[in-house]
């Protein structure tokens, strides 16, 4: 296969240039291998408007960099981890957008919210009808990455039809067969995040 490090380097530069990986934030990860697992992933704390294809690591299924390639892993790593071995994804993308930032805080009181009734849900995988109800979970905020990534699995494990998830204002987790899927569920995701919390400002019950 293609090494994913180029394509991986311009997700981050778009993502960037659409605000929803400002600064340092976001990370961005593709399976190389199956078994035994190998990821490529973001290195930690590089600016995302200046991504470079030498700046994807390769990690091994512990999270330690198992290539020649000199940095260290994204402090989120495991959490990569975690999704593709639970969801099976081939891809997996990681956003700090305003919209996923506001809407974690508003409504952690109820581990998460529907997005229903928006055309835009039938960018989703699998999904075929505006009238799909979307679950977003949401996970409370951590610095401790390992406790988070098997918090992660379990709520995984709970809701094995979502397409993504929030942590709690800090930002959305999605993921795909292939970087192109997890891409459009990057796009699709970030759309519908902000089409509810605009709708939820003109009237706070929605
Ligand atoms: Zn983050």
């Amino acid at each position: 296969m293609i090494h994913p490090s180029e394509q991986l380097a311009q997700l981050g530069q778009d993502f960037h240039r659409r605000g929803w990986a400002l600064g340092t934030s976001g990370n961005f990860s593709a399976v190389i291998d199956r078994d035994p697992l190998r990821l490529a992933i973001t290195a930690s704390s590089l600016d995302k408007s200046r991504l470079s294809p030498d700046q994807i690591l390769e990690v091994g299924a512990d999270g330690t960099p198992v290539g020649t390639q000199q940095g260290k892993p994204s402090a989120e790593t495991l959490l990569h981890i975690a999704i593709v071995r639970v969801a099976g994804a081939g891809a997996v993308l990681h956003t700090h957008s305003v919209w996923s930032t506001i809407l974690s805080d508003y409504h952690l009181g109820h581990g998460g919210f529907f997005i229903e009734g928006y055309e835009m849900l039938k960018g989703l995988e699998g999904v075929r009808t505006h009238e799909h109800r979307e679950w977003i979970p949401i996970l409370e905020n951590s610095q401790d990455m390992p406790s988070l990534a098997l918090e992660t699995e379990r709520m995984l494990k709970e809701n094995p039809a979502i397409h993504g998830f929030l942590i709690r204002r800090h930002g959305m987790y999605t993921w795909g067969k292939d970087l192109a899927e997890a891409a459009r569920h990057v796009e699709i995701l970030e759309f519908l995040l902000e089409s509810v919390g605009r709708r939820q400002m003109m009237e706070p019950q929605y």
